[in-house]
């Protein structure tokens, strides 16, 4: 089977979040289920830049209003189809943002022009490739299943997955005769959304089946609180909505071969993260104790991922005698709040403002447990990173994080279960009980060694996911035929 990926960001090329480790990492995992992707991308030069052997399939003489061509090329193992449309995409920097912080004026344009050109290679267009499959992702690729919904004659089947409903493509109505596409499309049953015009919104009406990255998410963003004014439309297609959890990087993310660690381990292994643990706390201007409790948190600094309500219960992490190694970046105050606090709490938290691969990994290897008290979660990379790593998720219960870690409660460690810790509400309060929880079983080595081993063991690879979108393919042309 052929299938067009189509989507805005591509690991390793371009990537502002979750989105682009999924479009990196599913084709090569869809590869070995005997399913051959190609992945449609804007032209950013940080795409363009690393093609090999690029060879023109297609020109556009007037793509809304430019010269563009389409590229096949490969680059970092991956087949690509590149849209080089140097007007629409020659811009360093945030693939959305102007460097002044407001969106690029012409976004709609540009991710139309995507979608259009994924309609023409959806129905043949590059030598060699039929797709039956299309695969669109977010709100950038969102209009894919509505152009080729619209076209008469037959068209392959189509997928929208969305990584995060938070980002929905949202433009005026007045667009409508610049997209080419009927004027009845315009409609509650197409691509009008609250009087103008979404992209996600499109993509999620028209598309044959919806994914989202984790069953949680799937039946969150139904719901009034979580639907982000979707959950209407995405209620009456519920039983075409499936949450498929993301996988990760297994070589990226592989404890027993990281370069970036000075110490390598595995489950078998455990102890060597004591040097990884030591590196972490001095690099952090931590005191370098080994029984210390260490919590960990690499992340973007935003409302989203809960980190105010971690600087409000910062009192009883240090009352319980643990230390705090965080990185991430994001909002002004936030960045600020936790620089104080590493100030005022010197030796026992570290922070580094910025964003940091290399300390990311020596924070998973060095840090006993992980935390992500997110307010919504769509699925989550840290805590698949954390699990692999042997440092224990202690999680809020939303979303990707609640269904990929078994929380160790009374039974479950009776049990020899349990990888980690979940906590709910999100709140301040049990988010410092979750804490306290966490102490209280690194109080008992035993039962803290037996949760980690059970996390190390945790798949947390491509291969269940690849074979929930294979079986997903095959449904729409079952459906289809
Ligand atoms: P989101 O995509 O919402 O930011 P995810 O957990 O899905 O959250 O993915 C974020 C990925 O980026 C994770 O692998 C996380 O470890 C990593 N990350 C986040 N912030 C930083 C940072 N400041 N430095 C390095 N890696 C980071």
């Amino acid at each position: 089977m052929q299938v067009l990926a189509v989507a805005s960001e591509i690991y390793p090329l371009v990537k502002t979040g979750g989105l682009a480790d999924v479009v990196g990492a599913l084709p090569p995992a869809l590869d070995a289920l005997g399913i051959t992707t190609a992945t449609l991308v804007p032209g950013y030069p940080a795409v363009s830049d690393k093609l090999d052997g690029a060879r023109v399939v297609a020109t556009y003489p007037n793509l809304f209003g430019t010269a563009a061509r389409l590229l096949e090329a490969e680059a970092r193992g991956l087949r690509l189809l590149v849209l080089d449309a140097p007007q629409f995409y020659a811009r360093t920097g945030n693939p959305y943002v102007a460097p002044d912080g407001s969106d690029w004026p012409d976004n709609a344009i540009r991710f139309a022009a995507l979608a259009a050109v994924a309609r023409h290679v959806g129905n043949g267009a590059v030598p060699g490739f039929a797709p039956a499959i299309v695969h669109a992702h977010d709100w950038q690729a969102g209009l894919t299943p509505a152009y080729l919904h619209y076209q008469d004659g037959a068209r392959p089947g189509t997928v929208m997955t969305v990584h995060n409903l938070a980002f929905q493509g949202r433009f005026p109505a007045s667009l409508l005769p610049a997209l080419g596409l009927p004027s009845h499309a315009f409609s509650v049953e197409g691509i009008e959304y609250y009087g103008g015009i979404g992209y996600l919104k499109a993509g999620l009406r028209l598309a044959d089946r919806i994914t989202t990255v984790s069953p949680s998410y799937a039946a969150e963003i139904c719901t009034a609180d979580g639907g982000m004014g979707l959950d209407g439309l995405l209620r009456s297609r519920a039983g075409i909505l499936e949450g498929i959890l993301n996988g990760i990087d297994e070589k990226v993310w592989d404890p027993a071969a990281d370069p970036l660690l000075p110490a390598a381990f595995d489950a078998g292994r455990v102890q060597e993260r004591r040097a990884d643990k030591a590196a972490l706390q001095a690099r952090l201007g931590l005191a370098v104790e080994p029984q210390t409790l260490l919590f960990g948190v690499i992340s973007r600094l935003t409302w989203q991922k809960g980190l105010d309500l971690l600087l409000d219960v910062l009192p009883s992490l240090l009352g319980a005698g643990a230390q705090l190694a965080l990185l991430g970046s994001g909002d002004a105050a936030l960045e600020r709040s936790f620089a104080v606090a590493a100030a005022r709490h010197r030796g026992r938290v570290g922070c580094v403002i910025g964003y940091d691969e290399a300390l990311a990994h020596l924070i998973q290897a060095g840090a006993d447990a992980i935390l992500v008290p997110s307010r919504f979660e769509p699925c989550g990379l840290t805590q698949l990173c954390a699990l692999r790593y042997g440092a224990l998720p202690v999680v809020a219960r939303v979303g990707g994080l609640a269904d990929s870690v078994i929380d160790a409660n009374e039974m479950a460690l009776a049990d020899g279960l349990g990888t980690g810790l979940q906590f709910a509400p999100v709140t301040r309060e049990a988010l410092a009980a979750a804490i306290e929880r966490a102490a209280a079983l690194w109080r008992v080595p035993k039962r803290w060694q037996q949760v980690q081993r059970n996390a190390m063991r945790t798949d947390v690879s491509w291969r269940r996911p690849a074979a929930r979108y294979a079986a997903l393919y095959r449904q729409v042309l079952d459906a289809r035929a």
